[in-house]
């Protein structure tokens, strides 16, 4: 099949979004939390009405929902009988880099070079940090000018998802069920999925288009919660303090010194390894507030880690008696993957779609969580493709049009193959 896709359009779509300042706000308690990332989901809106989409409608909790109707003809067998599948990518960049401003720079027919940025240049984006750029010799890679991030996420995602909606609807040719498109916001701070309508959107599955490196599929996010931990002690005045003042400080500085050094932490583990993380404190001498996160791939890994803090609070009482320490565990969201392994065709469609695309499929597990994560909790299971995009978050952010092409073409061969043998299944 001869998959035809616009390619300057995709790139126009694609540095158009990313000159939109989207960032989300973390302090904030509106929703979305930032209204300028309203600004860019009309824009969306509008174009999806444009290129002929179905059922386009906008939220103002920050969401725009669209459909591609399923196009086979009257005697097809499969007519009727293939279920919606849907993709979703978020509008908001970071909080933690400025989105204001953002001039995208375009190098065509990279050789292999550091790109020094022109207005920041100790920011170089180089193969030696993301070997991927190695990979893509004679590309299109776009970067920034070195004094924002890019936002390539996840606006790769949204420019992709955009070009499928193009090209589906261009070559009528191309067989598909019904497919769902959904654009979310406030995914940087955790809430994208807070108010999404699964039941509106009405997919059997979807796919979140906010992965990395071309070829992978992301199917496990970790299990998370959060522990706050109040430790108390006793304030009396400096002078007369003797024998009767407890520094809720120094309970504090042990407390914190329990933690494991050579394991356990962020900046000890790597792949599927788990960790336990004080964050943020506020501390004065009668009480002290520590913020600390949990993350494990299983769910009984974070029953050991909430046993520590609880041991580690219990040996500190003992022995500073008059001390009081309290533990609040909140829970945050769970790896997807249990329930993905439900339904395997789920990820096995999206692996083949991969392999169709002539990419290396490859599964990974993201050391974070994503929309999908908690979608796939509220009962829309929603494993990650790759958008082609690397160093998300930062300065030399960039991206290769050439693989956002690929991801464009995987997801054409996976609605396909939804097409062909996807099967109801539960939701
Ligand atoms: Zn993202």
């Amino acid at each position: 099949m001869d998959i035809r896709i616009d390619r300057k359009e995709m790139l126009d779509r694609f540095l158009s979004y990313c000159r939109i300042d989207t960032k989300s706000d973390e302090e904030s308690t509106t929703r979305p939390s930032s209204l300028k990332q309203l600004d860019l989901l009309r824009k969306l809106e509008t174009e999806l009405s444009e290129i002929g989409a179905s059922e386009v409608s906008f939220d103002e909790r920050g969401y725009v929902y669209a459909t591609i109707p399923e196009n086979l003809p009257e005697d097809h067998p499969r007519r009727g009988k293939v279920p919606a599948i849907g993709f979703v990518a978020h509008v908001d960049t970071s909080p933690a880099v400025t989105g204001k401003n953002v001039s995208p720079i375009v190098h065509d027919n990279y050789q292999g070079e550091d790109i020094v940025l022109p207005n920041d240049k100790t920011q170089v984006v180089s193969p030696k940090e993301t070997p991927e750029l190695a990979d893509c010799i004679g590309h299109s890679i776009v970067t920034t000018d070195g004094t924002t991030l890019l936002g390539a996420d996840n606006k790769a995602g949204l420019a992709e998802i955009m070009t499928l909606g193009c090209t589906l609807l261009r070559q009528p040719e191309i067989l598909h069920g019904p497919v769902k498109i959904g654009f979310t916001s406030d995914e940087e701070i955790g809430k994208g999925a807070d108010c999404f309508d699964i039941q509106k959107f009405g997919a059997e599955a979807a796919y979140t288009i906010d992965g990395s490196t071309v070829g992978e599929i992301e199917d496990e996010t970790f299990c998370a919660d959060s522990a706050t931990v109040t430790i108390r002690g006793r304030n009396v005045h400096p002078g007369y303090a003797k024998g009767k003042m407890i520094n809720s400080m120094k309970l504090t500085a042990e407390f914190i010194e329990k933690f494991p050094k050579d394991r356990l932490s962020p900046e000890t583990t790597e792949g599927r390894e788990g960790y336990i993380h004080p964050h943020r404190l506020v501390s004065e001498e009668e009480t002290s507030v520590l913020h600390v996160i949990l993350r494990d791939f299983e769910e009984s890994g974070l029953v050991e880690q909430q046993g520590l803090l609880r041991k580690w609070a219990t040996e500190i009482e003992e022995s500073h008696p008059g001390s009081k320490i309290d533990i609040e565990i909140k829970h945050y969201y769970r790896n997807m993957k249990p329930r993905l392994n439900e339904s395997p065709q789920i990820v096995d469609l999206a692996l083949e779609a991969v392999a169709k695309s002539g990419l290396e499929a490859k599964k990974n597990v993201i050391r974070g969580g994503t929309d999908g994560a908690v979608l796939t909790a509220m009962g829309l299971p929603t494993p990650n493709i790759f958008t082609g995009a690397h160093n998300f978050h930062s300065k030399r952010e960039w991206v290769s049009v050439n693989n956002m092409e690929k991801t464009v073409e995987t997801l054409v061969h996976l609605t396909g193959l939804w097409m062909e043998k996807g099967k109801p299944g539960k939701r």
